[in-house]
């Protein structure tokens, strides 16, 4: 696929993301754990020894993470999905453009990418849509854009 990418800029907490995968098309949304009212976005984050799940706001550019697991502020980790533990960093050697660290990557519906940093406590993300028309619902009302995917 060549399609090309668009990066958009949406304002914080405009949009929240609906569904979100990982490389093999594991489902990481879990409905019993809401953050923001929506269903939150479960990972595995392993740093040194410890590992554990985190539940990630699905709420775009709102960061009210859930850690099941004690894993210091500014460390990098490495994030894996629940289901099959494939890792979710991305290996094309791209680093977070703010502090340089490993990217992960949730893949969403319709070749839709959200790119996130591994460091802890560093907020940069990246949604990355193929075609926005297609993709973005664009729902507007009361306040929020709901991505429809
Ligand atoms: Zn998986
Ligand atoms: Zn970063």
């Amino acid at each position: 696929m060549h399609a090309e990418k668009v990066i958009i800029e949406i304002p914080s907490q405009a949009l929240h993301l609906e569904h979100a995968y990982c490389p093999d098309g594991h489902s990481l949304m879990d409905p019993t754990v809401p953050i923001n009212g929506y269903p939150s976005i479960k990972v595995l984050l392993r740093y040194g020894e410890t590992e554990g799940v985190v539940h990630l706001d699905p709420v775009y550019g709102s960061f009210h993470n859930i850690f099941d697991v004690d894993i210091p502020d500014d460390v990098i980790v490495s994030m894996f999905c629940p289901t099959c533990h494939t890792s979710m960093q991305l290996d094309d050697g791209r680093v977070c453009d703010w502090c340089f660290s490993p990217l992960f990557q949730f893949y969403l519906p319709n070749g839709g990418l959200l790119e996130g940093c591994l460091k802890v406590g560093c907020h940069q993300h990246k949604l990355k849509l193929v075609d926005i028309d297609a993709q973005l619902g664009m729902v507007h009302g009361h306040d929020e854009i709901q991505l429809l995917m």
